[in-house]
Parts: C-alpha cells; structure tokens; sequence
C-alpha cells in the first residue's frame, strides 16, 4: 500500500491536505478535499490521472479544510461522511446562496467554520455553489453499523472522535499488510473523547503508520500566539461549569461560538436551562435553529439522544422583539455576525445610547479562540471587528481598550466575571495538544511510524517523537510505500 500527501494552497492558517491511498491491485482512496481559498489539483480525485481510477473520497468532518472542494470531485468517485456532516453542508451552503454578496462578505479564519467556499461572487460564484450543492447531493452518508468499507484490496473504517464540530471521523486504511490511522482533526478534552478511545483501542490495534494533524498550541494558532499558562487545553466540560457561573451573574447573555460548535452549544443551552427559577430563554435565529436541529438523532457523549427541540426560541427578521418579556425571563442569545437583529438587541442590552436605562445590563460571551480577536494578526481579526461594530454603544468605552476583553477570572476554577468587562472570553481550544498526541500515539499505535500530514510543520512532531526513524516527513506528491513492519523500518519515498 502506498501514501500520498496532496498539499493545498492555505489562506492564512488554513492548509487543506489530501491523503491517498493505493494499494497494489490498484484501488485508490482519497480522505479529504478541503479549500484553503485557492483551487487546487489532486491527480486522480480532482482530475483523471493516469493511475487507476478512484473509488472514493472519505470526508473526516464539516470544516472549510477538510471539505471545502468537495465539488472538485470526478463525478464516478463514491463521497462518504457523517449524516450530520451532509446536512450542515447543505444548510450552509443553502444560506450562503441566498445572501447578497455584501452579507457575506465577512470572511477569513475569523468567519472560518460556517462560510463554506466563500470564493467567488457572481455567476461564477452560484455556478461553484450550485456544484457545490449537487456534490453535497451525491455524498453517501455514514451507516449506523457500518463501520469499515472495503475497496478490493483496501478496507477504511471510520471512527467517530471528538472535535469542535460534531460528527467528526478518524479513519484506519489498511492494505497489503499495513495499517494507517488518519487521525485527521481531534482533542482528547472533549465529551465525546472516552468513547472514540475505547473504540479506537478494540480496533487499531496493529496500525504500522499513523499520518497525525499538526501540533499547535490551539486552534488556528499552529504555533504563534500561545500565551503563558496554555489555559487553551481545559476539559470541555469545564466550558458548562463557567457558563454557569457566569450566568448567574448576567440576565442577558449573548454566546459568539461557532454554529456549528454544537456541543458547546449545547453546554451553553443546558447551562442556561440550569438557572435558578429554571425559565431563561435560550434564542438563536432561523440559520442556527436548523443547524442545530440537524443534530437531532446524534448521541451526546453518554449514548443519550442529543438535541435542542423544545428549547430553541427561534428569533430575527419578521419576529417581533419581545422585550418585555426578554427583560423578565432573562436569555442566552447565540449571536452571530452577518445578522443585522442582533446588533440591535446588544444595543439594548449592553447600555448603549438606544439602550432602556432601567433595563438589566447584559453581558457577551466569546467562546472562539481568543487570537481571533487580537489586533494586527494576519487574516484573523474579523472577529474583533464585528464585536468592536457590535460593541460600538458600549459607554464611554473603545472596544480596543485591552479591558473590555477578559477572559473568564481563573479560567475554569475561579469565581464570578469581572462586571466591567464587555466582552468575556469562555473557551477551550478544539484541537489537541501536542502532549494529547503523544498520549494516543503510546496507547494507540505505539510501534508505528508517523507521517505529520503537514510536511513543513513536521518540526513539532519530530521533537515529541525523537526516536531514530520514528516521523517520516513526507513531501506532498511524492508516494511512501507503506511497509508491514513500520517501526524498524519506516518506509520508502518514491516518485513513482
Ligand atoms: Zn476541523
């Protein structure tokens, strides 16, 4: 079994890789086809190549990196991904068709997870999406109890894993003798980890190779921006702890979280929910009401059916506000940045001009990476931008004062958010750190070799693996023949 590694072009932080893989009797699989921002070509899954046909494209998860070019894919190649993962596709992309181009012009990693392609406005950009959307049409969705698809001399079986989007899959390719785990995007603080590991440790026993995500401090970080303490790592089930301590302190809370982060979403609405006097609101708009009932039928980490049906108040154009009532019940509001409402509401609750001066006070919570906000990075502060347009009434206050930004007071442990901060950061990274890598390596594939799925970030892998011969860094484009007895001998780069 050979390996590939097809590098695309990155936006900002944002790199898509390609995995291949090709047996010897020819069969030829492809995990993942994502957008950096740019087109690019992957021989023989984007355009026919002389080597044998592919047989199919496995996704791993939502993210604009991972399956942002699905459309690029030869009609005749199988699509497979999680159910939830096609139907937020759908959604997303549903709604990018029906935005005027000035509204969604909000792009760059600080918009990352929920704009889908994004490139291209005009007739090129709703031809790209009308493909787009076939091509969502074509993807055959992950069987419950199916859990390995073979392809002659090739079998891959998915593992659902844990990420800051649900329904997110490691894959184990094996052929010929070898076995390569694709861990693709994971963290071992999430709910949903306990799980993925004990299904991982009954089924990749064995695995001679391991192609293992980058090693960055968080999130988008990949190395830069990591501040002391490295607090990105904290349980996700700290995130509903702090919520819930915040909240008893704010009637009137507005949550800027991915829409499609949805377990922490989750943490946020039961967190709410769990109030005293019970009665709080919990309010989003129609686009993130049909996100989240797209994760109606998943399971919560425990096994439990996991959804938002009958908490979800549905607001936004055509709906009247009903202050009166928000100002009595109090709400957690999932806010977002290309709807025009919710500028509004903020401007009522958070003491501007327009605001009602016997009304509570209200609070905003940003559970992104805290980088997104900061100034002068590269391409990531779209963020701060739209808090600093939402914040504009806040009194007697300039967003970019470094005060109005806090994270929540002693991280998972400490008490109540500081009254004087506009803007409180509760947040856990969505990625795993370098020493959680570590960890599943030793107890998941501890003889194997590993390949960094990024070649020119392979430094940071190199070191938490010093062993002689352990990483392969392997140039994309070039194919590594995958031998059975990994450990000792590695593999051999070739451009054949
Ligand atoms: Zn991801």
């Amino acid at each position: 079994m050979r390996l590939k590694l097809h590098r695309g072009p990155g936006r900002g932080e944002y790199n898509p890789t390609t995995v291949e893989f090709l047996s010897d009797d020819g069969c030829r699989i492809f995990i993942d086809l994502g957008s950096g921002g740019a087109p690019f070509s992957v021989p023989g899954l984007t355009e026919p190549d002389s080597g044998p046909k592919g047989s199919a494209l496995f996704l791993s998860h939502l993210h604009n990196d991972h399956s942002g070019r699905l459309e690029d894919c030869l009609e005749g190649i199988d699509v497979y991904a999680g159910s939830v993962t096609a139907k937020l596709m759908r959604i997303i992309e549903g709604k990018l068709s029906g935005v005027p181009s000035a509204a969604c012009g909000r792009r760059g990693p600080g918009a990352f997870p929920e704009t889908g392609p994004g490139e291209g406005r005009g007739p090129a950009g709703d031809r790209r999406r009308a493909e787009r959307l076939a091509a969502i049409g074509r993807i055959k969705t992950f069987d419950r109890s199916r859990y390995t698809y073979a392809f002659g001399g090739l079998t891959v079986t998915r593992f659902l894993t844990d990420h800051s989007c649900l329904d997110t899959y490691m894959f184990l390719v094996k052929g010929d003798g070898a076995a390569c785990l694709v861990t693709g995007d994971f963290r071992d603080h999430g709910l949903r980890w306990p799980l993925a590991l004990n299904r991982l440790k009954a089924y990749a026993p064995g695995v001679t190779h391991a192609v293992c995500m980058p090693v960055y401090a968080e999130g988008a970080g990949r190395g830069e921006g990591e501040r002391a303490g490295s607090r990105s790592f904290y349980p996700e089930s700290d995130v509903r702890g702090m919520a819930e301590r915040f909240l008893k302190t704010r009637r009137h809370v507005f949550v800027v979280c991915s829409s499609t982060d949805l377990d922490r979403i989750h943490a946020f609405m039961e967190a709410n929910a769990a109030q005293e006097g019970g009665g709080r609101l919990f309010l989003a708009d129609s686009y993130q009401a049909r996100i989240l009932k797209a994760a109606d039928g998943f399971k919560d980490s425990e096994g439990k059916p996991f959804g938002f049906r009958g908490r979800l108040e549905v607001i936004g154009p055509g709906k009247e506000a009903d202050y009166a009532r928000w100002d009595k019940a109090g709400f957690l509001m999932l806010a977002r940045g290309t709807a025009q409402c919710f500028k509004t509401h903020m401007t009522r609750y958070l003491g501007g001009p327009g605001a009602d001066p016997s009304g509570p006070g209200g609070a905003v919570i940003y559970s992104r990476w805290r980088g997104y906000l900061d100034p002068g990075r590269r391409n990531s502060h779209e963020d701060r931008e739209l808090l600093k347009d939402w914040l504009r009434s806040w009194p007697a206050r300039e967003f970019s004062r470094a005060g109005d930004v806090t994270d929540m007071p002693g991280g998972p442990e400490a008490g109540a958010a500081s009254p004087e901060s506009a803007v409180t950061v509760i947040h856990t990274g969505g990625h795993a750190s370098p020493e959680a890598l570590k960890r599943l390596a030793d107890e998941i594939f501890p003889d194997a070799a590993i390949i960094p799925i990024e070649h020119d970030s392979a430094d940071g892998i190199m070191k938490l693996f010093p062993e002689k011969g352990k990483v392969i860094p392997l140039e994309p484009g070039r194919y590594l023949e995958l031998e059975r007895r990994a450990a000792a001998a590695g593999g051999r780069a070739s451009d054949a």
